[in-house]
């Protein structure tokens, strides 16, 4: 199923960490930004990552985070906090989780896929627990692709981590991907490129460009990530200038 048009889609800015000496990207740029994106569905605004949280020393130290607001970045555009009706984190490092607890506690579902859940279990260093797995009654896991509600569509994108996901959103006239961290830079995502330091380990490197490539087939007239600019193929459709 497919909406009549698209529907509001906004960039949230919700940090900007600065890159560590030991980032293979470091010596390229020393900071980076960190956007999530809201998805203004008819049925209810959609969240799309949730940035850096508060109170961790060790980000704190490490990255150096200078930390938005979730509902201050959502009211800037509008939308009350309350209104959202769903989270899907394209993974669960702590820059695109860390402040899904403002939504803990209430009946929001967080998408996630089960290999992301099977990989913050396993590794206690692999982001904040608490900031990345929301409470059980909360927690929809999936394994692949799925439809969340019409014309909103969560895609597996693995190599980036195990159970990366992108979210694709079709309409009549044209469709949009967020594709969270599928890449680092743009240039990646136009050349086709995985780069080390972007993908999970040298098995997923393969499997990074596969997704890539899937997200590429969709033919989007935008493509939205979560730490460089938006790729662009069709000027003309009404989304949220970035
Ligand atoms: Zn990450």
């Amino acid at each position: 199923m497919v909406l009549k048009s698209l529907p509001r889609i906004e960039r949230l800015d919700l940090a900007v960490i600065t890159l560590p000496d030991w980032h293979p990207e470091a010596t390229n740029q020393p900071t980076a930004p960190v956007y999530g994106y809201v998805i203004v569905h008819p049925d209810g605004p959609i969240l799309f990552d949730t940035g850096v949280g508060f109170g961790n020393d060790f980000i704190d130290e490490v990255y150096e985070p200078e930390c938005f607001r979730l509902d201050e970045a959502l009211g800037a555009v509008g939308i009350d906090t309350s209104s959202i009706v769903g989270v899907i984190n394209s993974h669960l490092h702590f820059d695109h989780c860390g402040q899904n607890p403002l939504l803990y506690g209430t009946d929001v579902p967080f998408f996630v896929q089960r290999p992301e859940v099977d990989e913050v279990e396993r590794d206690r260093f692999y982001t904040d627990q608490a900031w990345a797995l929301p409470p059980i009654a909360q927690r929809r896991l999936i394994d692949g692709d799925f439809e969340v509600t019409e014309g909103v569509t969560i895609l597996s994108t693995p190599g980036h981590t195990p159970g990366h996901q992108s979210v694709l959103i079709e309409s009549a006239e044209g469709r949009v991907v967020l594709a969270g961290q599928a890449v680092w830079e743009l240039g990646e995502f136009v050349e086709e490129r995985a780069t080390a330091s972007n993908v999970f380990s040298g098995a997923y490197h393969d499997v990074a460009i596969d997704s890539v490539r899937r997200i590429k087939a969709f033919d989007a007239a935008a493509v939205f990530f979560a730490h460089c600019a938006a790729h662009r193929t069709n000027d003309s459709l009404r989304i949220a200038e970035q």
